[in-house]
């Protein structure tokens, strides 16, 4: 077992003492102030965030968050890795998801928008980032870039997460839950672990999802020639704003990040995100589980307290049961802070037990 766990109950940041308080309040100031200004909702909200990038020399204020963010990560993970990093699973995924934010996530849309070039963040897809998938936006991008994201979105990104499980998005590539496994480790266990929150979840990120699937339809429908319908045209544009400032601002970055030291690092990805229902369609009836290794668990609760998406582990490591849960992420932490090495991460296909181990499984 890693060093360091009673240290999580010892320290008000991690246990919603004023500490944690007053980094959330800030939280959700910087992300007020980030989002609120030009939003058609709230459209003369002061941009004070503008001011301080020009003056930086950067080209827009996304570049400022962009910048604090790779920090955030660069800094956390660097945390998290004295803490953790003595598990190889853990120092393979913390460098790559680190360098994918520093790398696809700032990098490169800087030197594209350096060069002239239009910015694109190849790292987020759709429904995640749901407007690479509307026509109006694939119609404005080079050919290669409205091939990749049409064919990760639709095709790639699904046949992984039944293959590898979503893990190989959730926590290795995608920068939300990269914010959350390296600057966020400090609140992991936060997260709710009732029945009541697991049912709550199933409805919000489902719900989410089709309003994902309806607001893209509608952009369809609207590019498609349905635009002469008067009706068509404003429900599309109706719904993709209210999509993108409710879901992709509000809940996604205000509630989201402003609520990691009191609720937990993956509000967001557990009862909102619609990639993580989508990929969590595919990983619930694909190849990945977390398999238990019989009568070997002493109910210590580690696993269940440090899983950042509220699964109960112990429920099912004390009742000898796989788990294949559409919500888990692949962080590898519940079998990480087992002192029985209990639970391992694999892909497999459905035969019997210990058969057929996928390729891609990294010990833990
Ligand atoms: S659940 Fe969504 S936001 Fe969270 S890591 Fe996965 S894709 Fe990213
Ligand atoms: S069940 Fe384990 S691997 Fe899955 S999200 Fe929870 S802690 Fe991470
Ligand atoms: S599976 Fe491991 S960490 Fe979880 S309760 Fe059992 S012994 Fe503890």
């Amino acid at each position: 077992m890693q060093e360091g766990l009673l240290s999580t109950y010892q320290r008000s940041i991690s246990t919603r003492g004023v500490l944690a308080w007053a980094i959330s309040a800030v939280l959700f100031t910087f992300y007020l102030l980030l989002y609120l200004p030009g939003s058609s909702y709230t459209p003369n909200f002061p941009d004070v965030l503008s001011p301080i990038a020009s003056a930086l020399h950067l080209p827009s204020k996304w570049f400022l968050y962009g910048a604090l963010y790779s920090l955030g990560m660069l800094v956390g993970g660097w945390f998290m890795l004295k803490k953790h990093g003595n598990s190889r699973y853990h120092r393979i995924r913390t460098y790559t998801v680190v360098g994918v934010q520093i790398g696809l996530a700032f990098s490169l849309p800087l030197v594209l928008n350096v060069l002239g070039r239009p910015e694109y963040y190849f790292s987020y897809v759709w429904p995640l980032s749901i407007d690479k998938l509307y026509p109006d936006s694939l119609a404005k991008m080079p050919a290669y870039a409205a091939i990749y994201f049409v064919v990760t979105s639709l095709v790639a990104f699904p046949l992984l997460a039944y293959y590898k499980g979503k893990r190989f998005y959730c926590s290795w590539i995608c920068g939300c839950g990269g914010l959350a496994e390296t600057f966020g480790d400090p609140w992991r266990h936060l997260s709710n672990k009732s029945e009541k929150a697991w049912k709550i979840e199933q409805i919000t990120v489902h719900s989410v999802l089709v309003l994902a699937l309806v607001t893209t339809g509608l952009m369809v429908a609207k590019a498609a020639g349905a635009a002469q319908d008067g009706t068509i045209h404003t429900l599309a544009q109706g719904t993709s704003t209210f999509y993108g400032f409710f879901i992709g601002a509000i809940f996604s970055g205000v509630l989201g990040v402003g609520l990691y030291p009191v609720m937990g690092t993956r509000v967001w990805c557990r009862f909102g995100c619609p990639m993580a229902a989508m990929l969590g369609l595919f990983q619930k009836f694909g190849r990945f589980r977390i398999t238990v290794k019989k009568d070997m668990c002493i109910s210590c609760g580690n696993c269940s307290t440090y899983c950042e998406m509220g699964i109960d582990v112990r429920q099912y490591a004390m009742a000898n049961l796989d788990i294949k849960r559409a919500s888990c992420v692949g962080c590898g932490m519940c079998a990480h802070v087992c002192p029985r090495g209990v639970l391992k991460l694999e892909t497999r296909s459905d035969v019997g037990p210990g058969e057929a181990v996928g390729v891609w499984t990294l010990d833990l």
